[in-house]
């Protein structure tokens, strides 16, 4: 047995890990689980949350700083995929970055993301980092940097401790945000096209913020991406 191995055979006996949806040993997410999310991908207007091709806006709305957005599967709080996220959230597990890996790997393979030349993620705050020792969408953004073998930098940070957007309100959630986030990265990204990557998306107020700091530092174009939409 590899050194690796022995480890995960240690791990498994002390810690033994089961399927967050039917409780089977063995890993956080089973085989049969995973099949039964539907991984064909949320397109839908950024705005109004219309379905639309590519997730483009619809006719009503006017495009603002991303030009699109992407999420792989939709997000139900109550149902596996909430569990999944909120798991990966808030503890690093390397057998869930299996099963997200996973996820990442299927969409991906059925969808084409065309004219990507940096992927990029939404930035928690120092303080948020510090407490959880890892950033979700960074690891999610990592994943589909390897997927689609495109380099995956660290290209915004937090300028100010925000309170979590899930406590406010629509419109609140923008102001909460105003000027949250600064570009953060010593090259120039002028003329490029760049994937922003977050877990979720709920408003889109998140992604919208972040998108508009590169739209200023000279990006051509932004495509949000989420994991899952609510
Ligand atoms: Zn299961
Ligand atoms: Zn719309």
């Amino acid at each position: 047995m590899s050194f690796g191995g022995l480890i995960n055979y240690f791990k498994d006996i002390f810690f033994p890990v089961s399927c967050l949806n039917c409780n089977k040993e063995g890993s956080f997410v089973c085989e049969e689980c995973l099949q039964t999310l539907d991984l064909s991908g949320v397109f839908c207007c950024p705005t109004c949350h219309k379905e639309t091709k590519n997730g483009e806006y619809c006719n009503n709305c006017e495009t603002t700083f991303i030009a699109r957005h992407i999420a792989v599967t939709k997000y139900d709080e109550k149902t596996l995929i909430g569990e999944i996220i909120h798991s990966f959230k808030y503890q690093y597990v390397e057998e869930l970055q299996i099963a997200i890996t996973k996820m990442l790997e299927f969409f991906l393979s059925h969808y084409e993301l065309k004219d990507i030349d940096v992927i990029t993620f939404v930035p928690l705050h120092h303080r948020r980092y510090v407490e959880r020792g890892f950033n979700q969408a960074e690891k999610i953004a990592l994943v589909i940097g390897k997927i689609l073998d495109k380099p995956t930098e660290n290209l915004l940070k937090r300028v100010r401790y925000t309170e979590p957007q899930a406590k406010f309100k629509r419109q609140e959630r923008l102001t909460n945000l105003q000027d949250a986030f600064a570009f953060d990265n010593k090259n120039v990204f002028v003329g490029k096209n760049i994937l922003l990557v977050d877990d979720v998306f709920t408003t889109g107020s998140t992604i919208q913020e972040c998108a508009k700091v590169l739209k200023n530092s000279g990006v051509e174009k932004v495509i949000g991406f989420s994991l899952a939409r609510g």
